[in-house]
Order: C-alpha cells, then structure tokens, then sequence
C-alpha cells in the first residue's frame, strides 16, 4: 500500500516555494492567535498540542511558530506577531534546516536502528518540506520510531546552537505507542529551558490523558473553501472551476484537496477519492448537497464514471457493513479509507441497510447499461440510498 504522497507531483507549479505574507490564512486563525500570544508572553519553555484535520495547517502553525521564537525581525501586523519570512533563521526553518528544530513522524516499520529511523524520517519530512499541508498516510504498522524519540530526548541535554529556541514537533502524536509516549512523559511536561515541545494529532481523545493534561491544547480549525481555493490556483496548475470543485469536497484540509486533483483525471474527476467523498456525504449531508455535486460532476454522457462511482460505493459497503460486524481492521479492502470507514460503521448498526443500499445500486447498474438518462438515474439513487439511511 502507498505510505505518502511519493510519485512526483507533476501540477505543482515551480517546485517548492513559499506563498506566505502577512495575509496569509494561518495568520489570522484563533490558533495563531494563541501561539502569538505566547510569544509574547515570551513562554520559551512550554508544551502545545495542536489538534485538527490533517491537512488543515497543524505542521504549517508549528513550523511558522518556530520560525516565529527564532526570528530575527519578528513583525506586528497589529493583531499579531508573524515571523519576518526573510531572515536566515526564518528561511532555514521554512526549509525545515535548521539544527535546533527536530522533528519526529510516523515512519513503516523497518530494521530497528535509529540510522535507519532516522533516513526513514527524512524521507518523509522531504515530503512535508515540498508540501507542508501534504497528507501522509498512515497505516496500523507505521509509527513514531522510539529510537528516534530518544535519540531526540538526548540531544535535549546538550548545548543549544547560539541564541536559538529548541522545538521538537512530533507529527500524529497518536502514531506513537502508549508506553513510547509514557517514556517521554516527564520532557512532555517539563521542557527544558528555551524548548518548545509541539505534539500535533488528529484528535486529542487518540492520547495518552497523562500526555493531554500536560500540554497546551490548541484546536486548529478546518481551511476556509475560498482559502483552499486560493491556496490551490497560487501553487498548482488547474482550471478555476476544478479549484473551485476540489476545494468545496476537501471539507477544510488542503492536503485532502491536493489528493484530490493529483488523483483525477483531467476532465471527469472519476477517481476515488472524490467518489469515495461522494459515498460519505450520502450519510453526512443533510440538504441537497450530494445532489449538486454529482450533477455537476457527471455530464449526461460519463456513462463509465458513473459505473466507476457505484463500483466502488459497492465495495464500500461490503467493507462497512463487515466492519460493523467483525470490528476487524484486516477485513477493509479500501484500507485507504480506514479511518472513514470505521467511523460510517455506525450506520451500519441496523441489519438490513447494508443489503438494500446493496440492491439499489445494483438495480441502477443494470439500469445505466440499459442506457436510461444517467444523471436522472443517478439521482434517484441518491434519494432511494438517503432514505435507507434515515431508516425509513
Ligand atoms: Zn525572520
């Protein structure tokens, strides 16, 4: 299975290169607000856990944050402190190389020595470093690598670098393991001096309540669509109207929007993950949102994305429905999905809906071969599914 975003990504326009000035989104959150705070409260010692969707700009906070305690010429936009974005410092640690910023992720398995933990990481930090709202997929084997960690809580005894402020950023915090986490528990709640500690996870239940009650918790909240939209059309190369499309299906992380225009096809979208996001609003969509979105996604003639769509919505639900039953992880095929899947399962509670989704889309199938008006047909499955999953 794919572990990140590894092929290259052939819209990205120029490279890496940095988009952000003082009106840049991440300035004007809550969250931003908070760390700017604490900077200026000068706290050079403390713990945060950023939490949210991944995607949304929980590593871009941290990374600004760090850029922010080191900068030479920090700036007061009148609201709030931002790094300057020209400085040595500021340039290096956007460029995430910078010796007193550490940074530990998930990484699969892999022989247990840190040198190979530690290229591993790298590997996956270059990732961030071309694309700092990049999803990174995590599986069930891949982990925040103890090794490394304690290579990290080491180097915490050592001198810092000049003038510097340490931070050390552990990325999907709930990737570490419980007695991984535990081990660190004391640098957690008590970073040396002139040391920041950045957790970042998806959500705080995921931790350790010891890990939780030590740190400072920040909620970073889901990107604005027009803020993904913008985002997308300054460093990747589509039509306004596909920016347009991908941003309103992302649900506020713009590394889910990224995913989504690397994996569609130029001029139909059928690829999975918009199909699979389709599969989700029929169960989380209250109003007509679905509706509008296929309309606008499947022309009358797309008979094969149509067909690409119910495909895998079967395979959905066979994969759901045994979730719901086995709790078995190893059971998912869309294993892409993981995450998604476990949490729709709860629909799937009452016995029958798995079957008569099932039957619907089956009947339809053979409809659109039939070659009846797609998008009617479509439609109308929408409408029979939605019902199936109110119970009525
Ligand atoms: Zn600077």
């Amino acid at each position: 299975m794919k572990f990140g975003t590894t092929e290259k990504q052939s819209t990205r326009l120029n490279g890496y290169k940095l988009t952000l000035s003082s009106n840049f989104f991440i300035y004007s959150t809550r969250a931003w607000q908070i760390l700017s705070n604490a900077y200026k409260q000068e706290k050079s010692s403390s713990t945060f856990l950023l939490y949210g969707k991944e995607g949304s700009g929980r590593w871009l906070h941290a990374v600004a944050f760090t850029a922010l305690m080191n900068c030479e010429n920090p700036q007061d936009t009148g609201t709030v402190m931002i790094p300057c974005h020209e400085c040595r410092n500021c340039l290096n640690i956007f460029h995430l190389n910078f010796e007193s910023l550490k940074i530990a992720l998930p990484i699969p398995p892999h022989e247990n020595k840190v040198e190979n933990a530690i290229d591993l990481t790298n590997e996956y930090i270059a990732l961030k470093k071309d694309e700092p709202f990049a999803v990174l997929k995590a599986s069930k084997s891949t982990n925040i690598s103890i090794a490394l960690a304690r290579e990290i809580k080491k180097s915490l005894g050592m001198r810092i670098e000049g003038n510097d402020t340490r931070v050390v950023l552990f990325y999907k915090m709930e990737r570490m393991r419980h007695d991984s986490a535990d081990a660190l528990l004391k640098m957690i709640e008590e970073p040396p001096a002139k040391t920041i500690i950045m957790l970042i996870a998806d959500n705080i239940d995921s931790l350790l309540p010891t890990i939780q009650s030590r740190a400072q918790k920040i909620k970073v909240p889901p990107v604005k669509v027009e803020d993904i939209k913008s985002y997308l059309l300054d460093n990747y190369d589509l039509t306004e109207k596909k920016a347009e499309l991908v941003s309103r299906l992302a649900e506020g992380s713009i590394g889910d929007a990224i995913d989504l225009i690397e994996g569609s096809s130029e001029d139909g979208h059928s690829d999975r993950a918009v199909n699979f996001l389709l599969f989700k609003s029929l169960f989380l969509d209250t109003g007509a949102e679905t509706l509008s979105r296929m309309n606008e996604m499947i022309s009358a003639r797309d008979k094969s994305i149509a067909i690409d769509l119910l495909t895998l919505w079967q395979h959905l639900i066979r994969d759901v429905a045994r979730y719901a039953v086995t709790s078995d992880e190893a059971e998912i095929s869309n294993i892409d999905f993981l995450s998604d899947i476990r949490s729709l399962s709860s629909y799937f509670n009452r016995k029958n809906l798995a079957s008569e989704l099932a039957e619907s889309i089956k009947f339809t199938l053979a409809d659109l071969n039939r070659n009846v008006h797609i998008q009617g047909a479509l439609m109308a499955l929408v409408l029979k599914m939605k019902a199936s999953i109110a119970g009525a």
